[in-house]
């Protein structure tokens, strides 16, 4: 048996992600330079969860940097269901307005299913509209959820054919594992999908040639689950204590232990986290370019 370990190539998702960026950015200048109106990009915040607060705070000043017009929404922890789909119906029917974003999750007393509902297809740029996700699984234009399109790029990256590749997704939401499949499927991969009820986890992330893992459970991916030279992708943001006691990310793939035996691997931090915003720029230019006619 050869046992000669494989250098594994770390997939730079800061750096794919500022590339996106800087495309996104020109060409809305180019649009702007034809007299059209900055994309417009509106995110909904309610309460203050910290880590929200940071994501959205983020996405604020990545899309200004892009040239966006940017509004951020806050409402109270204890603001009711009728106040948040009164902003959402405003937003739908603000010309100015291109994208919504609804920054999930919701506090406990709020369906975020129904808020989704409310928000205009075309301005949905988190792609978690009934609308664009039933688009998207019958291979038409849609507004496709922004990390799972992130995670394709980065595939492309190292694989640019993904046509017989067998892709084990690994989660199942609706934000990320579904999409993901139907993205992998419109490439040509064969696509498996597990989840927490699925049998022998480990005999099936042997059997892909990628795998992209969204789950939330710490480096719960081991070195002997990975076939050799397998693309590895891994979404999992998780917040685990270090040794000095302060809180550290981890990913969902034990990192440490399939370096020498993947082919490539997504660094958590900077790899997929990055792509997401991006991603988001991109819906909020899609869905204007579309709205303009
Ligand atoms: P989610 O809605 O909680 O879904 C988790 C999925 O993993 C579910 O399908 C669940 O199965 C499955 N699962 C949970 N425990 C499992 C186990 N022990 N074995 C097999 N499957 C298991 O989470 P999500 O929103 O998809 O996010 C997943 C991870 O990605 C989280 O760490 C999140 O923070 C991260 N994330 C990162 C980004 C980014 O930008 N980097 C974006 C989104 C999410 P069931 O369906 O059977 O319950």
């Amino acid at each position: 048996m050869n046992t000669t370990p494989i250098q594994t190539r770390i997939i730079d998702g800061k750096a794919i992600a500022a590339e996106l960026r800087a495309k996104i950015t020109s060409d809305i200048a180019e649009r702007m330079a034809n007299g059209k109106t900055a994309p417009g990009l509106a995110v909904i915040l309610v309460g203050d969860d910290p880590a929200s607060a940071i994501y959205v705070r983020n996405k604020h000043r990545d899309a200004r940097a892009a040239g966006m017009n940017s509004i951020e929404i806050r409402l109270d922890a204890d603001c009711p269901m009728s106040r948040l789909l009164d902003e959402v119906a405003k937003l739908n029917h603000d010309p100015d307005v291109h994208g919504i974003l609804v920054q999930l999750p919701l506090p406990a007393h709020l369906d975020s299913n129904q808020v989704i509902d409310a928000i205009n297809p075309a301005k949905d740029v988190d792609g978690l509209h009934p609308v664009n996700a039933g688009r998207l699984s019958s291979g038409l234009p849609a507004l496709v959820s922004c990390t799972p399109q992130g995670c394709l790029t980065l595939i492309h990256s190292v694989l640019p054919d993904l046509s017989g590749q067998h892709l084990l997704m690994l989660g199942r939401s609706n934000l990320m594992g579904k999409p993901m499949a139907q993205l992998a499927l419109a490439a040509n991969a064969t696509v498996t999908i597990a989840h927490s009820k699925s049998r022998d986890l480990p005999g099936l992330c042997r059997q892909a040639d990628i795998l992209v893992a969204a789950v939330g459970r710490a480096e719960m991916v081991r070195g002997d689950w990975i076939k050799p030279g397998a693309i590895i992708i891994d979404v999992g943001i998780n917040r685990i204590d270090g040794p000095d006691g302060k809180s550290i990310i981890k990913g969902d793939v034990h990192f440490d232990q399939v370096m020498g035996i993947a082919g490539a691997i997504t660094p958590v931090p900077g790899g997929v986290g990055p792509m997401t915003i991006a991603c988001l720029l991109a819906n909020t230019l899609t869905a204007a370019k579309r709205l303009d006619g």
